[in-house]
């Protein structure tokens, strides 16, 4: 018998984790945080330096294991490397036994970031192709399955046990033509599906009650190519900000930037962090027409320099949530020494994710920024979540018994309902809304 545990990320968006179990084996998939308790915490004055592992689990901030028997872990594993799926890893690995398995880019964020924070990891960090499949126990295999995400090395993964199989999909789009990586692999998702074994799918549903089909990444690069090179900005400033982790459309900013003859400046540790491990791996070869800018003094006479030319360079940096510590918010907030003018370009290669403070934040800056003459253009994005025709591709190629959605709360996850109803799936009985730490047991 297969038992499914939702430890975290049923009633959040944020510290996925969920456990796999079959007889006295199991595996753990995703360790994620949950951002904004932390930030909370935070800005109460808070220093996330002094927190146990028990006092983040009671601030909400990573998933609930206290109940797990950790014994029968023989594996760990991340499916990519956004922080709500492997932010509680460095914290939590500890307590268990299990090599940690993953694709190439997600250990090489883990590792960078385990680094910067002076952490090091009990468990080996095992590197998987993706495609591949591999042996944890005696009875359980795991395969990783090429799929498209909003960063690279996505994978969803298959946890193969003599009862059935369970498909594990936080986070998917199905994007045909990714700007950077390998498109889903289709084909293997058709052909398990065909072998009438699939028992559960776990489901991104994250956006299900969005109608239609994802865009894919190469839409988003031509909005910002309409942007970047159809928008007359000679002689003034030129900001992109998107996700550290979105390589795919850095890499597009970067080619726009050079085309309009631009020096690409990045500002700021977290994309120096994750444009490395994209590096490390021979990924991102562009990266040697980019000048990485990270420490604060550097960054100050960075942007001295830009504001003085300032129609000769490119800026990427963090900041599209308006977070308050990243890169664009201080330029907002006139904390750095650059001063916006009337017609400079501000490009929030994103969505704002409709949480707060975000939504307040956001708003503030934006507001501000056209009070200053500057030049918004906003959601030049196209989502890594699959909108709900995305969830029914999957669930046709799979033909799985039960659908568990994930990565949210009922009220994000339940617009599902509208597509599986009418696919012959009764909610309550194969579609299962699950809660933080419950047990499923397949029959
Ligand atoms: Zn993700
Ligand atoms: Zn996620």
């Amino acid at each position: 018998m297969i038992e499914i545990i939702s430890v975290g990320g049923y009633e959040e968006v944020g510290k996925n984790m969920t456990v796999i179990k079959y007889k006295d084996e199991a595996v753990v998939l995703d360790m994620g945080y949950h951002l904004p308790s932390l930030t909370k915490f935070q800005r109460e004055g808070g220093d996330k330096k002094y927190l146990t592992v028990k006092g983040m689990q009671k601030l909400g901030a990573i998933p609930d294991d206290s109940k797990l028997d950790k014994s029968i872990v023989k594996a760990i594993v991340p499916s990519h490397c956004h922080l709500d799926h492997i932010g509680g890893i460095m914290y939590m690995e500890g307590a268990y036994n299990a090599p940690i398995y993953a694709s190439p880019y997600t250990i090489e964020v883990m590792k960078i970031l385990a680094k910067d924070d002076k952490k090091e990891f009990k468990n080996d960090l095992i590197v998987k192709k993706l495609g591949s499949k591999f042996k944890v126990s005696e009875n359980i295999e795991i395969e990783l399955i090429a799929m498209t995400h909003s960063t690279l090395d996505a994978a969803m993964i298959a946890i193969h046990t003599p009862d059935g199989i369970i498909i594990y999909s936080n986070d998917f789009k199905l994007d045909n033509k990714p700007v950077m990586g390998k498109r889903p692999d289709v084909a293997r998702l058709k052909e398990l599906g065909k072998t009438g074994k699939v028992k559960a799918l776990i489901l991104d549903a994250l956006y299900s009650s969005t109608p239609g089909k994802s865009f894919s990444e190469s839409v988003a690069r031509e909005m910002l190519k309409d942007v970047m090179l159809g928008t007359e900005n000679t002689g003034h400033a030129l900001i992109v900000t998107s996700f550290a982790s979105q390589i795919a459309r850095l890499k597009s900013a970067v080619e726009f930037g050079k085309k309009i003859n631009r020096k690409v400046v990045f500002l700021g540790r977290s994309l120096a962090k994750y444009t490395k491990a994209a590096e490390n791996l021979g990924y991102a070869p562009w990266m040697k027409d980019v000048e990485v800018v990270t420490y604060a003094g550097q960054v100050k006479k960075k942007l001295k320099i830009i504001e003085a030319n300032r129609g000769k360079y490119l800026i990427c940096c963090t900041g599209n949530q308006a977070e308050e510590n990243a890169i664009l918010t201080r330029l907002g907030r006139k904390e750095l020494p650059f001063k916006f003018q009337k017609d400079d370009h501000v490009v929030f290669s994103c969505r704002t994710i409709p949480v707060e403070p975000n939504i307040t934040n956001r708003a503030k800056l934006e507001k501000q920024f056209i009070k200053e003459g500057v030049r918004v253009f906003k959601d030049i994005h196209a989502s890594g979540h699959g909108a709900i025709e995305d969830a029914r591709d999957l669930i046709e190629m799979l033909n799985p018994e039960i659908i568990i959605p994930g990565h949210g709360a009922m009220d994000q996850t339940g617009g599902i309902t509208s597509l599986t109803d009418g696919m012959g799936y009764k909610t309550g009985k194969d579609v299962i809304f699950m809660e933080d730490v419950k047990t499923l047991k397949l029959k």
